[in-house]
């Protein structure tokens, strides 16, 4: 079963009728790979949106003609698309500015600057013989900030090496991956 063209061209040109600006998106596992880049260029975008969501085999290949762009959000196949257009959707919306109680939160979570994130803690300091790392008590925040830095690299290094190929390394961060290697295998 394929939906048929005209259910959708009508919808759209509904939808444009009062002249404002839409971006069509088609949500398919054929196309551009959804991440953190494109979240952050939607949410620039001074317009509104509209997210095509497919079932069963999908859409006929005619409303293409309608769609700006296709977006997958991974490599497997979803029933539908409206939890693809949902993750999307949030993903998007948490960039608005307001959006967010505290702007701060998106400045330095996984993707934002190309790594994975570092490990968060809170209190208490021990729990169930589990400990906060020494440093982050240390009030030392230069010490904070290099442990910080270092743990988001081994993380993204550990589990996604492709990101660290992408990134932009500063020369500090040159040296703090030299750490690793030097010290791989150990606890820092
Ligand atoms: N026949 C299609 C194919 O092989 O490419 C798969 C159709 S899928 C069962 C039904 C609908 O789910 C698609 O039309 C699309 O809207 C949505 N969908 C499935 N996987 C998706 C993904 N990875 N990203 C975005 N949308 C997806």
């Amino acid at each position: 079963m394929v939906f048929k063209p005209e259910p959708i061209f009508r919808a759209i040109d509904f939808l444009k009728e009062d002249g404002e600006p839409r971006k069509v998106v088609l949500l398919t596992p054929q196309g551009r790979p959804f991440d953190q880049s494109i979240a952050e260029e939607y949410s620039k975008e001074n317009t509104r949106f509209v997210f095509i969501c497919g079932r069963y085999e999908g859409i006929d290949e005619r409303v293409k003609t309608l769609v700006d762009e296709e977006i997958s959000i991974g490599d497997y196949v979803l029933t539908g698309g409206e939890l693809a257009a949902l993750v999307v959707i949030d993903a998007v919306t948490r960039l608005i500015p307001g959006a967010l109680g505290d702007e701060r939160s998106i400045e330095d979570e996984s993707f934002s600057w190309g790594l994975l994130d570092y490990p968060h803690y809170t209190r208490p300091r021990e729990f169930r013989g589990l400990h906060v790392p020494q440093v982050l008590v240390s009030g030392d925040h230069r010490e904070i900030e290099h442990w910080r830095r270092k743990q988001a690299l081994r993380r993204t290094m550990e589990v996604r090496p492709d990101l660290i190929s992408r990134v932009k390394l500063t020369e500090a961060d040159r040296k703090i991956l030299s750490e690793i290697e030097a010290s791989s295998g150990e606890d820092s």
